[in-house]
């Protein structure tokens, strides 16, 4: 029955238009033409985001009796960001393209082309699942069959000479890479490539109201940094003992270069991280231990475990002494979703180093002081965002008609009931009214009572409210509602009582906490 969107670039478009038209998210400045990779969320997305929020800071900071949160300012001193390392090497290699003059991150256009060979592979294995069902063996195709053999000789390929150039910060071998592999300006059409250039990506401002007496600040590029200079506040006031970690979302600010793909890469964007302080020499087991929690935290959303891998990092940076990302299946492919770094002490030390005042901790057990090691937990909550809205939009054929519908999980769905009155009279919107108030203080509802019910399903469904809730003349006899779900949309009766007592638990934050406690 469903009508399946194969073109990537047309789902992402698709999403795109549907977040616009019912609210989710708005190009920012829209009035004055838009503002480049900058946007507002709308009434709906800002349910979903703020579910999203709950989500996390619930199974991070409630659900771990040694994790806080705290919530620092984006302005910091300037030379925070000197010890941070972020003035000196906070750079992305850029490349323009001479005819189209238009600009490009070298490394995403290498890693791109590199993800093309990756989507031919997947269709291939996708072909195999198809043609043999339960007997395809996915691990032999991938050690057999030529045609994967063959892409995947080509990822190694241009894995190997990537890894090289990034090693050994070697911009003319990634230029000579994007030669070698023949990769071309999308709007030009031609491989007429400037040098590779690094430019840092934090925004400055001024602090201060007269030219003279202002001094130079940046917008935060990561929220972590607020978190390393806290961590003596919070270790202190909070009576914190190792392991303990303290967590933050707020908002980070970054001059992307290519700024496409919507909500992907943001200049202004949104963060939730956690830094996880550990005992020097125990950093690799919590490391492994947040890779899989943090996966399980993804999974536990129903996107799809299909959907997600994890990447491993090759090069590290210099204080780095592992670091993975879980990446999504986008519709522009597997991209990074979420980073997990172990970063060492490098953070405190620099603090340490920069400011004079001691950071360490001292460790009863071992009766010694220490700058505690860190296992960083860090999410894009907008890319979180493009997740859930692009694996959840679906087309459905229906009486002839296309049904849009987004399958979003019901514990984030922004709105969770839908309550009409099947018609404007007779009392039956004064019953509804009153199950509207029972319900609002559960989660957030909808009062809707313009138009055919048909009409107001399709609304609902397109924005994801998981039950609408139709009072009609037969609920003034005995009290009970006609409940259609939504993906389903399947219809049944029942009793107001009922309703009350059941519905909100099944679209509650506690049932997708549930899955991962
Ligand atoms: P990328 O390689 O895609 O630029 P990154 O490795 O620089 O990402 P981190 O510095 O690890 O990203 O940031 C942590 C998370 O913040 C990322 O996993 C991503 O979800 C999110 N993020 C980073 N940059 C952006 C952005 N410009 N817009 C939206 N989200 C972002």
């Amino acid at each position: 029955m469903y009508k399946t969107i194969t073109m990537a670039d047309d789902l992402l478009k698709k999403v795109i238009a549907h977040a616009k038209e019912y609210g989710f998210i708005f190009p920012s400045s829209e009035i004055y033409d838009g503002l480049g990779a900058v946007y507002d969320y709308g009434q709906n997305g800002v349910e979903l985001k703020n579910n999203i929020k709950q989500y996390w800071w619930n199974a991070m900071v409630r659900l771990h009796e040694n994790i806080v949160g705290i919530d620092s300012s984006i302005f910091m001193h300037p030379t925070i960001w000197k010890a941070s390392g972020h003035v000196d090497a906070f750079n992305d290699p850029l490349i323009d393209n001479k005819d189209s003059k238009k600009r490009y991150r070298a490394d995403v256009l290498i890693e791109e082309e590199r993800e093309k060979h990756n989507q031919k592979i997947l269709k291939e294995i996708e072909k195999g699942r198809k043609k043999f069902g339960d007997s395809f063996d996915e691990a032999k195709a991938r050690e057999t069959n030529p045609n994967i053999l063959r892409e995947q000789a080509k990822i190694d390929e241009i894995t190997k000479r990537y890894d090289e150039a990034l090693n050994a910060n070697d911009l003319e071998a990634m230029r000579q890479l994007i030669l070698d592999l023949g990769i071309v300006c999308p709007i030009s059409g031609t491989a007429n490539w400037s040098e590779v250039r690094q430019f840092n990506l934090m925004f400055e401002t001024k602090l201060g109201s007269t030219a003279e007496g202002a001094s130079s600040i940046y917008l935060r590029p990561e929220t972590a940094q607020g978190i390393f200079v806290n961590y003596l506040n919070v270790q202190k006031t909070g009576r914190m003992k190792i392991p303990f970690g303290i967590a933050q979302i707020g908002k980070a600010f970054r001059n992307e270069i290519v700024a496409r793909q919507f909500v992907f890469r943001m200049r202004e964007f949104e963060q939730m991280e956690m830094q996880f302080f550990v005992r020097p020499g125990s950093e690799m087991e919590w490391f492994a231990k947040w890779k899989a929690e943090r996966l399980a935290w993804h999974k536990a959303l129903g996107l799809g475990d299909n959907n997600y891998r994890y990447h491993d990092h090759e090069k590290l940076a210099h204080y780095a002494n592992a670091a993975t990302d879980i990446e999504f299946n986008f519709p522009m492919g597997f991209k990074e979703l979420e980073g997990i770094h172990s970063r060492t002490n490098f953070d405190l030390s620099q603090h340490q180093k920069f400011s004079g005042k001691k950071i360490q901790y001292f460790d009863p057990e071992l009766n010694e002081s220490y700058v505690p090691y860190v296992i960083e937990t860090s999410i894009g909550l907008d890319r979180t965002v493009l997740a859930v809205l692009s694996n959840s939009y679906c087309e459905e054929q229906l009486d002839g008609e296309v049904r849009e519908v987004l399958r979003i999980p019901a514990a984030i769905a922004p709105v969770k009931f839908a309550i009409m009155p099947l018609t404007k009279k007779d009392g039956l919107p004064e019953v509804a009214q009153k199950l509207m108030k029972q319900l609002e203080i559960e989660c957030n509802c909808q009062y809707e009572e313009k138009d055919s019910i048909g009409k107001r399903y399709r609304r609902q469904d397109a924005i994801g409210t998981p039950y609408c809730i139709t009072v009609d003349h037969q609920t003034l006899e005995d009290n009970t509602v006609t409940v259609r779900e939504r993906d389903t949309m399947e219809q049944v009766r029942m009793s107001i009582d009922e309703v009350v007592a059941t519905l909100p638990q099944k679209v509650s934050m506690a049932s997708l906490l549930r899955k991962i406690q």
